[in-house]
């Protein structure tokens, strides 16, 4: 290596522990001339070499460590990361043809995910040093995948605090692709990989639809649907749903995707609305099973007592829509609410709205979005299901 960075003194114990993040103010010294991106030594303040990891000067987070980097050609290397991600995934194929591939940090790609919906691939980078290889990421795809395309869907603030550029929505390969379908546990679901949210769909969210299909009957609140996921599978349970999000297309796609799994679309009630709206004026009706998936209500560190108010004042009004004995499904996918500030919010909530709760059963996200154990930052979905009273 030509480049480098030695670490000030005591910094290298997280970096010897797997954790993958060095932080500017963690760095004594730097020596070469990396260009952004490059994949530079990382030394401990003895001058032991840790590893080698991406070299950002724009970023906060100046090296990123890519573990066992360094000792192949780069190619043969991320190739052989990738084979390993897929295969990994293998027993996932039994049940759906949408699943993510890589996951970031936690699969040892820093700043790297790519999702399958079907036939196509979809990517996301927020990394300089796996922006810098999307050649390399893309001619694995084509020779492995074989798809049908692949459509990049970068996320401009992760880009941002990378100093990255990335043009939106951008198709690497193959046609820009129509809405597709895919299959998951024998429901289908519509995937818009070019327009619709995050990446099209919510993989994330693949155990909890399963758990919602065994739980969801009677009457189901499906708060923040997007295109239905939870509805789908309630109402394929037998369950009569109301669906509410403030998207009309996400409402659209509730439609098609009661449709498409052969439910009588009239019998399903949807409502194109805020949430917080919807709730603080519908006082009267209750739910066998109310589900809060509310998106990333807090997304930077300085607003998290902002937006643990608003997760608050969400499962607040919905625990007041739960008829006594019934069921609450709760969701943050918030990287910056942990566990114990989680079930503190909910805490609240219930004590606020008066009503008696347990916890019945807690949740991540699935073996697709897997948690590094050296980087917790990794597990993002905390999912608590509440029996109400
Ligand atoms: N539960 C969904 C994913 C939810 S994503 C699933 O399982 O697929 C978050 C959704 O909340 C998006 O569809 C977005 O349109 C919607 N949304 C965001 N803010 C909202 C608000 N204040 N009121 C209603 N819907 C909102």
């Amino acid at each position: 290596m030509n480049a480098g960075i030695r670490l000030k003194p005591g910094r290298d114990k997280s970096i010897r522990n797997g954790h993958p993040w060095i932080f500017s103010g963690g760095i004594q010294s730097q020596w070469g001339d990396p260009s952004p991106g490059d994949l530079i030594a990382v030394e401990s303040s003895d001058g032991r070499l840790l590893g080698v990891g991406f070299y950002n000067p724009e970023s906060q987070i100046r090296v990123r460590v890519v573990p066992g980097a360094g000792l192949d050609s780069e190619r043969s290397f991320w190739f052989a990361r990738l084979d390993r991600c897929l295969s990994r995934r293998a027993s996932l194929r039994k049940i759906t043809n949408s699943f993510r591939i890589v996951h970031g940090e936690s699969d040892g790609m820093p700043g790297l995910v790519i999702d399958l919906y079907d036939t196509v691939a979809v990517v996301q980078l927020s990394s300089i040093g796996t922006a810098n290889r999307w050649e390399i990421i893309r001619d694995w795809i084509v020779t492995t995948l074989r798809p049908s395309a692949i459509v990049e869907r970068s996320e401009s603030p992760s880009l941002r605090a990378e100093g990255l550029r990335r043009p939106a929505g951008s198709i690497w390969w193959g046609g820009s692709p129509m809405p597709l379908m895919i299959t998951e546990y024998r429901r289908h679901f519509w995937v818009d990989t070019v327009s619709g949210q995050k990446t099209g769909f919510f993989n994330d969210q693949r155990d909890n639809r399963k758990r919602v299909s065994e739980l969801g009957h009677g009457r189901v609140l499906n708060l923040f649907s997007f295109s239905g996921g939870f509805t789908v599978a309630a109402a394929l349970n037998g369950a009569s749903t109301v669906s509410v999000d403030s998207s009309a297309a996400a409402i659209d796609g509730v439609h098609q995707n009661l449709h498409a799994n052969g439910v009588l679309v009239d019998a399903h009630q949807t409502i194109t609305a805020d949430v917080f709206d919807y709730l603080r004026a519908e006082t009267d009706a209750e739910y066998d099973l109310v589900i809060v998936d509310p998106p990333a209500l807090v997304k930077r560190q300085a607003d998290v007592n902002k937006g643990a108010r608003a997760y608050k004042d969400v499962n607040r009004l919905a625990f007041q829509r739960v008829t006594p004995g019934g069921l609450m499904l709760t969701c943050s996918c918030s990287q910056f609410v942990d566990w114990t500030l989680f079930r503190q919010i909910v805490f609240a909530a219930a004590v606020e709205s008066g009503r008696d709760v347990q916890i019945v059963g807690q949740f991540t996200q699935p073996s697709d979005h897997p948690v590094n154990i050296c980087f917790p930052e990794g597990e993002y979905l905390k999912t608590l299901l509440l029996r109400v009273y």
